[in-house]
């Protein structure tokens, strides 16, 4: 076998690496190139059983921990991730195809963000209240589960296991097996920020055989899903049955809305940057973007010149904008994704199917910008998590909420214009679990997380960590 080809065959279990006891094994290849980067042996029920049972031996312990001494936990877990930091952006360029820019500067330092994010929560949220004579304390729910997408595989997975950690979940991490390589790291920054075995466990695997065990088991108390929708409701319905609670973060169709004041080239550039930064694949991309009718001309133009102008290309290049998708089946989705959208009769206004000229090798797809298609067309109603732009039109403000709205998804959504109450009072019509007003950057202080079929609950800001906390009242006789 080619030496540079790694060869992932252990789990973390209760504090140390532990060789998978499963038979099936799961090859990722460089998306830039179509090599070969690993295999990675799946795990079994019972490894999935063994990860669980670690944590649930920790948890009553884990459970007992002071707030001082998780905080010191999560500030030893960032020292931990800074000396892995070039290991993760190597991880993370490979394994994703995502410009070595973009790793440097957002999909690694994401992770310690998040580190930064939850321990400044942890120092100031309060635990106990009185409510007259009575308490309420926040009680850490139990073992949690939290099931992770690729797409930001640190943003994502730290997003949900350091809240868990920091309420005192012990915690079980089935990270996606598209992400392997950076999951690994992840693990080992955890072992050397020397958690108490057990209280940080991840088994490799798939969904169907080790995520749906994790899921099903009795002791895990708590699930934290990260994916698509159809793999969400399933988790959702299974959790249920057995009354975990659960919180899901899914797909998205995120509107833009240009409004009529608006600088139409600022903020057509700005949709199409937010679109394209991680080739489409994140889950509140803005993906839909309305301006008023008059200025369809317009939009159409400079979509299209940031479409044909980005810099697509190898993703190790300093200068590279855009990288390939993540992986064969993922662009092949999005192929079908665009033929559906020529079927359906949508004006190309830029890109089309197949790669970008002179990039064969590797799973490359065109920018792709249609307008002129009906509100209800399956590329308008669908997400193509991909570089897959669609821009609708509107005569008046109302119709313009109307459209945003007219949608299963309600994850994000996006509003530029001059009259900065007008965007708000705009914003406040939307159906979205979160509106960012004229490039308003995301912050991991605010509560993140979708209204319709976009999910259930929360992560980020003091709802994050209450996903992992049961309210649990104490009451006191009167003197
Ligand atoms: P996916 O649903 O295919 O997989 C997500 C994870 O679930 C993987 O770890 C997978 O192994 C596991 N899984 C799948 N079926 C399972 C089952 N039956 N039981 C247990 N585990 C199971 O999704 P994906 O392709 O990894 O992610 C893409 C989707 O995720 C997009 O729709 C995107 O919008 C969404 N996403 C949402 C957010 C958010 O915060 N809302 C963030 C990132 C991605």
């Amino acid at each position: 076998m080619n030496a540079n080809v790694q060869r992932y065959t252990r789990h973390y279990i209760n504090g140390q690496w532990v060789e998978s006891t499963g038979t099936e094994s799961f090859e990722s290849y460089n998306p830039a190139t179509g090599q070969l980067l690993s295999h990675t042996q799946f795990g079994s029920e019972s490894d999935a059983d063994a990860a669980v049972q670690a944590a649930t031996v920790a948890q009553n312990t884990f459970a007992q921990t002071t707030r001082e001494e998780r905080l010191d936990m999560l500030r030893r877990i960032g020292e931990s991730f800074k000396k892995h930091q070039a290991a993760l952006v190597d991880a993370v360029q490979q394994s994703l195809g995502a410009p070595r820019m973009l790793c440097e500067r957002l999909q690694v330092p994401a992770g310690l963000m998040q580190v930064q994010a939850w321990s400044q929560l942890l120092q100031q949220f309060q635990f106990e209240e009185t409510r007259g004579q009575n308490l309420l304390v926040q009680q850490p729910v139990g073992v949690s589960l939290c099931i992770t997408s690729w797409n930001w595989p640190l943003n994502g997975p730290m997003g949900v296991l350091l809240p868990s950690l920091a309420a005192g979940c012990a915690t079980v991490w089935k990270p996606s097996e598209h992400a392997t390589a950076s999951a690994v790291l992840l693990a080992q920054i955890m072992h050397e920020a020397g958690l108490p075995p057990g209280v940080f466990n991840m088994v490799l695997g798939n969904g169907h055989v080790v995520g749906r065990r994790l899921v099903g088991d009795p002791n895990v108390a708590m699930v934290s899903f990260t994916g698509s929708v159809a793999s969400g409701q399933a988790i959702g319905q299974a959790a249920v049955a057995k009354s975990k609670r659960v919180v899901l973060e899914l797909g998205g169709k995120s509107p833009f809305i240009v409004m009529p004041d608006a600088d139409v080239t600022a903020a057509v550039k700005a949709c199409m940057t937010g679109l394209l930064r991680n080739s489409g694949q994140s889950c509140n991309a803005p993906s839909r973007l309305l301006v008023p009718q008059a200025r369809l001309a317009e939009a159409e133009a400079v979509a299209a010149a940031v479409a044909n102008g980005i810099a697509i290309g190898d993703p190790a290049l300093p200068t590279t904008q855009m990288g390939p998708l993540a992986n064969e089946a993922h662009y092949q989705s999005v192929q079908r994704f665009i033929e559906r959208g020529l079927r359906e009769g949508a004006h190309l206004v830029a890109g089309g199917t197949g790669h970008p000229e002179g990039l064969t090798q590797g799973w490359y797809a065109r920018p792709t910008v249609f307008s002129r298609v009906s509100a209800d067309a399956h590329i308008v109603q669908e997400e193509a998590f991909g570089p897959v732009l669609i821009i609708q039109t509107y005569d008046s403000l109302d119709e313009a909420v109307e459209l945003a709205n007219r949608s299963e998804f309600g994850l994000s959504a996006y509003v530029v214009g001059t009259d900065a109450a007008l965007a708000q009072k705009t914003a406040r019509r939307l159906q979205a679990g979160m509106v960012h007003i004229n490039g308003a950057e995301m912050s991991l202080a605010m509560p993140f997380g979708g209204f319709k079929r976009s999910g259930l609950g929360r992560k980020f800001g003091p709802e994050g960590l209450k996903a992992y906390l049961e309210p649990q009242s104490i009451l006191i006789p009167t003197a």
